[in-house]
């Protein structure tokens, strides 16, 4: 399959990190999943700790996910028009999060960031955006300088295609160093439209903000009348109910969201301060737009899946994450294997270090090929891990004692590879 995919499609793959090019190797084919568990071409079950990349925190094929979808496909696929179901995920979203007042859904994260960003431009005047190395947020072309995820993966500085005039009013600063951000604003006055960041980085590996870094970025863009935007499309609706906001309280101008909100379909969705969201077409004059936007199977899943995340099932999660940080900590120590198990929330990885790890030039630091025995040894026993050192590992409520003693199973010889491999 991976040979035929090969030759119709760019290395195969429809998104980069999916070809493990990072780890080597024929990237699995999967044909179905229920619950924890994943089914590949060749009939091989494996225990998921990607999850789509975040999306699937109910486990695959979620009887009342499913039931929802297929009630909104028998009555039409796409309308063009308003529809009570993007009303309905949108109140949602509204309901959960309190600074999130209005909110526009898209169908990607990507279109999410880029629109944001648009949006902050229009809304301040200004052209400059701060991001943060080793922060991704989908492949908009302003912020793809020091990206994480696939661009850190393949160790791409930048990409061409993104020309000088597109990036050149991007700065791009270390990650959870305030002072970066304080000198950026004293270099350029009235010149940044907005900050963002993601809520808790999870694109170069798991790296949390420290004590007050988010709170401290939100005062220096209020100080310097700039919008500071925080990328919830990976840690919205995952890490709480009202994802990070709903961890460390910082309220953002704006927010971006996608993966869990989307239930599996593709739908995503920027919003917050209504007095910055009614700059947008067509109540105001920043446009926006979207054929697909706010389809009407993509929410009925989406809004499925948000109403089954109740306190209940996030303390589950929690629950089965810190089961499997310890086990993979302790399995790896054993071994004697330097290692770093880093959490924000139920959003974990493992960096092959034991020096802390704090921004993105921390984690290039590890022992990536170490990293790489450990997933194939994973993977040959029907362990999928995410097959990169820089990404992070996802739980759902699926992952029951069942999948969760196959993991443990696999871990003592993985970890005896790590500690085996050589660079
Ligand atoms: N922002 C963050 C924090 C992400 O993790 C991602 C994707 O992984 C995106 C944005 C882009 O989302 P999408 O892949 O849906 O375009």
């Amino acid at each position: 399959m991976f040979d035929r995919a090969s030759v119709v499609t760019p290395g195969g793959v429809n998104s980069p990190v999916r070809a493990f090019r990072a780890v080597g190797g024929t990237p699995r084919f999967m044909v179905s999943g229920t619950g924890p568990y994943l089914t590949d071409a060749d009939g091989r079950e494996y225990v998921d700790l990607v999850c789509s990349w975040g999306p699937m925190i109910l486990g695959h094929s979620h009887p009342e996910v499913i039931a929802a979808v297929q009630e909104a496909v028998s009555r039409g696929t796409s309308f063009g028009t308003p529809g009570e179901g993007e009303v309905a995920l949108a109140e949602e979203i509204v309901a959960r999060i309190e600074p999130v007042e209005q909110v526009r859904l898209v169908s990607s994260g990507t279109e999410a960031t880029m629109s944001a960003i648009r949006l902050a431009r229009g809304f301040t005047g200004r052209a400059k955006v701060v991001k943060f190395a080793g922060c991704y947020h989908g492949h908009v072309d302003a912020l793809l300088a020091a990206a994480g995820s696939g661009v850190a993966t393949f160790g791409l500085p930048d990409t061409p295609g993104v020309t000088g005039a597109t990036a050149g009013d991007t700065v791009v600063l270390p990650y959870n160093d305030l002072d970066a951000v304080r000198a950026a604003f004293a270099a350029h006055p009235g010149e940044i439209a907005c900050v963002i960041t993601e809520a808790s980085p999870g694109n170069m590996g798991v790296v949390p903000p420290a004590d007050g870094f988010n709170a401290g970025l939100k005062e220096l863009c209020a100080a310097n009348g700039a919008l500071y935007i925080s990328d919830e499309v990976m840690t919205g609706f995952r890490t709480s109910m009202a994802g990070w906001y709903g961890v460390d309280g910082v309220r953002p101008d704006l927010l971006t969201f996608g993966k869990v909100m989307g239930g599996g379909f593709p739908a995503a969705a920027f919003g917050g301060r209504g007095e910055v969201m009614a700059h947008l077409a067509p109540a105001g004059p920043v446009y926006q737009a979207g054929t697909l936007a706010g389809n009407p199977v993509a929410t009925a899943a989406g809004l499925a899946q948000l109403r089954l995340l109740d306190d209940a099932a996030y303390v589950k999660i929690d629950a089965v994450s810190a089961e499997l940080r310890s086990l993979v900590g302790d399995a790896l120590t054993k071994e004697g294997v330097a290692h770093t198990v880093s959490a924000a929330s139920n959003m974990f990885s493992v960096f092959f270090t034991d020096e802390p790890v704090r921004n993105y030039d921390d984690a290039k630091k590890q022992d990536v090929f170490r990293f790489t025995a450990f997933f194939h040894a994973m993977l040959e026993q029907g362990v999928y891990l995410p097959p990169s050192a820089f990404e992070s590992w996802f739980v759902s409520t699926a992952h029951d004692a069942r999948a969760v003693e196959r993991i443990a199973a696999a871990l003592p010889a993985a970890a005896r590879a790590a500690a085996e491999a050589t660079a």
